[in-house]
């Protein structure tokens, strides 16, 4: 079992496949950006069916595909059927951008991805593509065919930014209750070379929760495995929204988690620079025991909170090497 030094218990592995993506989010990864990883210090599909056999005998059940935008890897399919197949693995999920949801939602289905988040920040085509760079079609498209393979729940991650997408929240909750997906909002995070844009448009959501709550009515939700998202059912409607409040209220007293890196970097702490180099250990022929020892230990060093503050850039990595 995975337990911090904190008493924390770990289950939860979020594994980015690529830190590349076709989108160019402002907070995550700002236009012209260079830093991306050889793809030869890439964990291979063999390395990453052995890493997570390793994390699921210490109790980690649930496991979510994230990056960069991890349908961007031609191996996706045969990594995320490799996982569903893990014995001890009971949950596989996906984080995407949806530019290539429409194409891969049926194989995803039959490989054994049972849910999904998909980002969307606005509805409008030109305030989507003046925050992602990329076009709003593709990605409604996708949401639909994930509608229609049966994926659920489908959640849609909208980072709300003051200024740019805070006055679409409401056309946001609208289109969700009509498809039933669920909706989640999202504090921006200084992190990496986008981390001074995320500054300048980070809103405390609570302001953003009360005007909600005075329009439609918000009623608190009690939904399992929820993770850091506070949850309020909307008055009169099926539809449940979740607030990500990383800034304004953090949330890591309950952090269940640990994020591996698509270089094999296991970081305890997405706000953290701590990680172990798991690739090294693998390559080096260290056995499933020796592997499970490091794992522990770098567990030990998982910090009580994360170190964002407002206005200040503290990690150098970004989102999308960490596995957001
Ligand atoms: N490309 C996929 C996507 O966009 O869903 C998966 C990776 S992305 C890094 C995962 C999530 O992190 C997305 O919901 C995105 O909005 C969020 N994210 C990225 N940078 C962020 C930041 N600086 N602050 C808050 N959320 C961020
Ligand atoms: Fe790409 Fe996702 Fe980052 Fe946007 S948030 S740039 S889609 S990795």
């Amino acid at each position: 079992m995975l337990q911090d030094s904190f008493g924390r218990r770990v289950d939860y592995l979020r594994l980015s496949l690529t830190d590349r993506c076709d989108f160019r989010c402002r907070y995550c990864i700002p236009d012209g950006y260079r830093g991306f990883q050889a793809r030869e210090k890439w964990l291979s599909a063999g390395q990453i069916q052995r890493l997570i056999g390793v994390f699921a005998d210490l109790g980690v059940g649930k496991v979510r595909l994230t990056g960069g935008e991890p349908l961007l890897r031609g191996d996706v399919l045969a990594i995320a059927r490799a996982i569903a197949e893990t014995s001890g693995i009971t949950d596989l999920s996906l984080s995407t951008n949806g530019s290539q949801l429409a194409r891969h939602a049926e194989a995803l289905w039959d490989a054994g991805v049972q849910r999904i988040n998909v980002s969307l920040d606005a509805l409008d085509p030109a305030v989507f593509r003046s925050i992602t760079g990329g076009r709003l079609e593709p990605v409604l498209q996708g949401l639909q065919a994930a509608k229609a393979v049966g994926m659920s729940p489908i959640k849609i991650n909208m980072v709300v930014m003051a200024g740019i997408n805070e006055h679409a929240v409401e056309s946001m909750v609208e289109f969700a209750a009509k498809h039933g997906f669920a909706l989640r909002l999202i504090e921006t995070m200084p992190v990496g070379s986008a981390g001074g844009a995320a500054s300048r448009h980070l809103i405390d959501l609570e302001r953003v929760r009360e005007r909600l709550d005075r329009t439609l009515g918000l009623e608190p939700a009690a939904l399992r495995g929820s993770g850091p998202a506070r949850y309020f059912h909307v008055r009169d409607t099926g539809l449940v929204i979740g607030f990500i409040t990383p800034m304004s209220r953090h949330f890591c007293a309950s952090c269940n988690r640990v994020r591996l890196g698509a270089d094999g970097a296991l970081y305890p702490c997405l706000g953290s620079e701590q990680r172990l180099q798991l690739r090294p250990l693998l390559e080096a022929g260290a056995s499933d025991r020796r592997i499970r020892e490091e794992i522990c230990r770098a567990l030990q060093g998982k910090p009580e909170r994360h170190g964002f503050l407002p206005g200040v850039t503290v990690l150098q990595r970004g989102m999308s090497s960490t596995g957001g």
